[in-house]
């Protein structure tokens, strides 16, 4: 069964509603009691609603506005980024980008390369020779590791076999496996030493190379013709003297 309604007891214990809380206008979080009108501000100066915004899309949006058209940044942005200061979407140049990468992966195919396979063929049949086996003027080309400049020139390489032999091709396929990559031309010498010593084992290794670099003859110093020399020893060559002045002496030797 229902009750009936029954409206609250106004008593002095419980009031219906609370006493009015006293004013406090000063205090820095309270806002005015007013609200923004047309009486009090004229509209161009009337505070705009804040409204929750997001900081990155709005303000790409605001940016937006003021762009450059295409053109124009694609002109700049070119001009900004290249050294060279040319068309890049002109007929000539528009493929230029795949010649280049694909140019560029033939020139530095080296670092796909190992050294060990391209030496893997020896021979055993030397009727007992054990002495130097020298392949001289073989040309190679390499790039400058700090211009990415390629240098050019020759390398002689000589060895003293043990027992067995390794195939001439194979000294000249080693030399570009490593000429193939970013190199100096000091580095380069060592390692082409460092690998026929250890994969081929001899009693002695000799490699001298003679090359120009274009970073040093087509700018900078600008000394075109200039030859460098590296010579790297070991085994018998390093330890005698003698097999050192053999083996530039026949490198030497009347062409
Ligand atoms: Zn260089």
């Amino acid at each position: 069964m229902r009750r009936p309604y029954q409206f609250p007891v106004q008593s002095a214990a419980t009031p219906v509603t609370p006493p009015a809380q006293p004013c406090v206008s000063a205090g820095r979080t309270e806002r005015p009691s007013w609200t923004p009108s047309s009486r009090i501000f004229p509209k161009r100066l009337r505070p705009r609603p804040t409204r929750p915004r997001c900081r990155t899309t709005c303000a790409r949006r605001r940016n937006r506005r003021f762009r450059a058209p295409r053109a124009a940044r694609r002109k700049r942005r070119s001009a900004r980024c290249s050294p060279i200061w040319d068309d890049p979407n002109r007929e000539g140049l528009v493929e230029t980008p795949k010649r280049f990468v694909n140019a560029y992966e033939e020139l530095f195919a080296g670092y796909k390369e190992c050294p060990a396979e391209a030496l893997d063929r020896t021979f055993s049949e030397t009727g007992g020779y054990d002495d130097l086996v020298l392949v001289r003027d073989i040309p190679f080309y390499s790039h400058c590791e700090h211009h990415v400049m390629p240098f050019t020139g020759r390398a002689h390489i000589a060895y003293m076999p043990v027992e067995r032999v390794v195939g001439l091709s194979k000294i000249a396929r080693l030399i570009d496996v490593y000429a193939r990559r970013l190199q100096t031309q000091e580095h380069l010498t060592s390692q082409i030493a460092t690998a026929i010593d250890e994969i081929l084992n001899p009693r002695g290794v000799a490699v001298m190379l003679e090359a120009e670099h274009t970073c040093m003859s087509m700018r900078g110093v600008a000394k075109p013709g200039s030859l460098t020399l590296t010579t790297r020893f070991t085994g018998l060559f390093r330890s005698d003297p003698q097999e050192q002045v053999r083996f530039i002496t026949m490198v030497r030797s009347a062409r």
